[in-house]
């Protein structure tokens, strides 16, 4: 299980009652050390977690650099912190000396996902292994809901999974709240979220989770952060725009690996991009945005549908009117999606465009005019192979993205576990 501590978007953030205090230091040469063993420690763990094969403590040696009995000291300390599980010994190694492999331990260190969306509360957890250890998604009509009682569900929701999540032995790292909106992840606030209704907001504390750390992220940003950690037959791209078609529509740009997230952390917002000036007004206070025509709701709508009905209930309609998959036209949202994404590949220059949330459902309705626009108004769409995919993550992506980077920040310090 790769949790590549270069996928991080909240990194340099103090993390707010993380589990253990690490600052042990008694003087300039036992800070050298501990920074020293804190370091090593951190490249132990990352070998065990990164490698495709597990290695034994000879492998992981070979992968950091580092000195046999120095891994051999820092691997016992990890299997203690129940970060690291040995499994039995097999031979045939050199001189037939039996070698025991390290894996991720399962079942232990857990993290967990949380996400308020338009229509659903979700918690999931995930260990190490990045097993899904137990979830909650609840349907719910939240719009211009009143947050304190909307968080506190959702809190109640979470304590009744981590319960027994503890009760199974595990111990749980620290939350991340997925929200449909501009949020601050450096002061916690939540700023906007359209949908909800919801502004200026301190969300954690209305969860009422007491001393769990929690901390609060953009729902589209956390599941493309799911999505860039793979499928388990499909490879993420290395870029991507990342398109979450819900009743609202976030984007996160991926380049290199890496989240790009403006200066704050509030790109993105394809949602509100206008895609016809007399169009519809939209929960933002804007005319004739995307969300208006491609949102959930607004395809329901198209569908003749009533607007909070499930998504396979458009995907019923779609079948029984015969509309083609892989047809024009068979959804009036695949026009404006595509014209709101070539503004975005003009902009950007990133040529795969991944579709997650209800899109990966409908992508065969939208596919062909998604790419007939793109295929119009990319400049550069003659000299480049662009690329439209459905998101590999699977439902309620923003949860799993949640729950790793909470496991993520444990393997970037795993120091302060053991
Ligand atoms: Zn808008």
């Amino acid at each position: 299980m790769n949790y590549c501590p270069g996928l991080g978007y909240s990194q340099g953030v103090t993390t707010a009652g993380t589990a253990r205090d690490t600052t042990t230091r008694t003087g300039p040469g036992a800070a050298r050390q501990h920074t020293l063993r804190e370091r090593n420690l951190e490249l132990v763990a990352r070998a065990v977690f990164e490698v495709p094969e597990p290695l034994s403590r000879a492998g992981v040696a070979a992968a950091t650099g580092l000195a046999r009995a120095t891994v051999s000291t820092l691997v016992d300390q990890l299997v203690a912190a129940r970060l690291v599980r040995e499994l039995p010994a097999v031979t045939g190694g050199r001189a037939g000396r039996p070698a025991v492999p390290l894996v991720p331990a399962p079942r232990s260190v857990v993290g967990l996902g949380l996400e308020v969306n338009v229509d659903y509360l979700g918690v999931r957890v995930l260990d190490l292994t990045g097993d899904v250890v137990s979830e909650r998604v609840v349907p719910g009509a939240l719009h211009d809901s009143d947050p304190a009682v909307v968080l506190g569900r959702l809190g109640e929701l979470a304590r009744e999974v981590t319960d027994g999540v503890a009760a199974s032995g595990m111990t749980v790292a620290g939350a991340r709240l997925a929200l449909p909106g501009l949020v601050d992840p450096r002061t916690g606030l939540l700023e906007v979220a359209p949908n909800l209704g919801w502004s200026s907001l301190d969300p954690v504390p209305l969860l009422g989770l007491g001393d769990l750390a929690v901390r609060i992220a953009n729902e589209a940003k956390l599941a493309a952060l799911a999505e860039l950690a793979g499928g388990s037959d499909v490879a993420a791209p290395d870029s991507f725009i990342f398109v979450s078609g819900d009743v609202g529509i976030g984007g996160a740009v991926v380049v290199d690996r890496a989240l790009f997230l403006g200066e704050r952390g509030w790109n993105g917002e394809i949602g509100h991009v206008v895609v016809d000036p007399a169009g519809p007004r939209c929960s933002c206070g804007a005319f004739g945005c995307l969300e208006q025509y491609a949102g959930k709701e607004a395809m329901m709508r198209a569908a003749g549908l009533p607007p909070d009905s499930p998504l396979a209930a458009l995907v019923a309609r779609l079948a029984q009117t015969g509309a083609a998959a892989g047809g024009a036209q068979a959804l009036p949202a695949g026009r404006a999606l595509g014209s709101a994404l070539a503004d975005f590949v003009n902009l950007l220059d990133v040529g795969t465009i991944v579709l997650g949330g209800a899109y990966a459902e409908l992508l065969p309705w939208l596919r062909a005019d998604v790419e007939a626009v793109l295929a119009d108004r990319v400049l550069a769409a003659p000299f480049v192979d662009l690329h439209v995919r459905a998101a590999q993550a699977g439902p309620h992506a923003a949860l799993t993205g949640g729950a790793r980077e909470v496991l993520r920040a444990v393997l970037a310090a795993p120091a302060a576990w053991v």
